[in-house]
Parts: C-alpha cells; sequence; structure tokens
C-alpha cells in the first residue's frame, strides 16, 4: 500500500500518517523531519535545507528527489510507505511517478486532508514538535504528558521556528501556489480522496480507515 498525504501545513499529515504507519504496518517518510535530523546533525544537506525552511520557502527540487528516491529504495518499503510532505510540486509528483513506472509500481491513494486556512495558524502556534524522535503535539488539543517533554523518548520539545506566524502565512502562500495543484494532477489520476481535517483526529483517521480499508 502506497500513500502520499496531501493537505496544508499543520492539516495534520504528520498526525494521520503515523497512525496509519502503526494500523498498517508500513514506514512513515517525512520529508521534513528527514531534512530536521540533518539540520541537527549539521549535515551539508541540512545547512542547504535550512536556508530554505526558515523562510517558509521549498527546498529545491534538486536536494528533495533524489533523497525522497533513495529513501523509498530501502528495503522496508518493499510493501509499501506512506509519504508525508512529498510530493509538494508537480515536478516532484513526475518524478515520482516515472521512478515507480519504470518498476511497474504505482501509488494507490493520494489523500487530502482538507482544512481551511483559518484554522492553521492557531494550530501551528500550538504546535510543539520533538526534534529527536519526530512526534508531534499540541498545547490545547495534543498535550504531552509530561509539559515540553516528549511522551515517546522523553527529550524536550520545541515551537518549530518556522511555525512562527509570519513564517506560517508565508507557508500557506506557498502551498496554494505550489502544492495545492497536485490535487488536481491526483484528481487527474484518480486516485485523490478528500477527508475532513477540521474535526477530532481520530474522527479523521477514521474517515481515512473507510477509504484504505479495516
Ligand atoms: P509541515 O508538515 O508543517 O507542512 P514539513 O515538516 O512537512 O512541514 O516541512 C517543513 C519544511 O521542510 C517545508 O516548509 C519545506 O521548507 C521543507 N520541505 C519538506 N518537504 C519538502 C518537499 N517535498 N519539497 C520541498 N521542501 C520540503
Ligand atoms: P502537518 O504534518 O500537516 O504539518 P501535524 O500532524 O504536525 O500537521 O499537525 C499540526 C498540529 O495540529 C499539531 O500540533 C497537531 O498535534 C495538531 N493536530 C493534528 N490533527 C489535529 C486535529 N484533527 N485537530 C486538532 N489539532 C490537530
Ligand atoms: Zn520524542
Amino acid at each position: 500500500m502506497k500513500i502520499i498525504m496531501l493537505g496544508a501545513p499543520g492539516a495534520g499529515k504528520g498526525t494521520q500518517a503515523k497512525m496509519i504507519a502503526d494500523k498498517y504496518g508500513v514506514p512513515h517518510i517525512s520529508t521534513g523531519d528527514i531534512f530536521r535530523a540533518n539540520i541537527k546533525n549539521g549535515t551539508e544537506l541540512g545547512v542547504e535545507a535550512k536556508k530554505y525552511m526558515d523562510q517558509g520557502l521549498l527546498v529545491p527540487d534538486e536536494l528533495t528527489v533524489k533523497l525522497l528516491l533513495d529513501r523509498v529504495a530501502n528495503e522496508d518499503c518493499k510493501n509499501g510507505y506512506v509519504l508525508d510532505g512529498f510530493p509538494r510540486t508537480i515536478p516532484q509528483a513526475e518524478v515520482l511517478e516515472k521512478a515507480l513506472n519504470e518498476i511497474n509500481d504505482k501509488i494507490d491513494y493520494a489523500i487530502d486532508i482538507d482544512v481551511p486556512d483559518e484554522n492553521i495558524i492557531n494550530r501551528m502556534s500550538g504546535r510543539r514538535a520533538c526534534l529527536a524522535c519526530g512526534a508531534t503535539y499540541h498545547i490545547e488539543h495534543v498535550p504531552p504528558k509530561k509539559e515540553g517533554i516528549c511522551d515517546r523518548c522523553g527529550k524536550e520539545l520545541v515551537l518549530r521556528d518556522d511555525d512562527k506566524p509570519e513564517t506560517v502565512k508565508k507557508r500557506l502562500n506557498v502551498y496554494h501556489e505550489q502544492t495545492q495543484p497536485l490535487i488536481d494532477f491526483y484528481t487527474n489520476k484518480g486516485i485523490l480522496k478528500t477527508v475532513d481535517g477540521t474535526v477530532d483526529m481520530k474522527d479523521v483517521f477514521q474517515s481515512v480507515v473507510n477509504i484504505l480499508g479495516e
């Protein structure tokens, strides 16, 4: 089962992708998490990616595509995966399609989590992230058991630099310009499914399960 999660920044892609990964036993692949791990480890890729991420801009396709194609070629992706944050541009989607075509494969579902812009700014300012394990929380909706500490790994939670309101507005513009066209792209391929992302995360997940099957 190969799944793409679409949706604005903060729509809940990561939250739902983790639940999908747990239930269906496929790896959760987040390009944002991979970039943040590289930044944390001070790699060359991390240094380059950070320049764009801090400004709310997309990391150039040249840096992103190879990273993703290498990742999905891994042994653990044999039976599928859930992509969170990739593709984000039409060229990225085309490269992925071509690479899958070459091995007689394809994406099964593109799930768009629909959340209006008005809800996004509030969600992002309340988001807290664990840079060690990739878990995300929300100070009101999904609080950790102990304030500021990750339930999963015990490390400190942070407000991401790019989750500050000014940067979120910019990321939303970038989303509408560069990523939203993917909704038409996957509609035309006949694999787009839309779920209402404004309801409780458990109810969002139920809609996802209705699409993917029990
Ligand atoms: P969110 O889940 O809030 O949308 P992500 O963690 O997916 O944020 O991405 C954070 C940032 O990482 C993006 O704003 C962008 O700069 C960069 N990024 C992640 N995935 C991609 C991608 N596929 N193409 C280009 N840039 C990306
Ligand atoms: P994305 O990966 O699309 O950027 P996240 O999964 O990180 O989004 O979610 C963004 C923020 O909103 C996080 O703080 C998360 O805990 C919270 N969140 C996710 N789903 C919901 C929901 N259905 N209702 C309210 N808050 C949510
Ligand atoms: Zn953690």
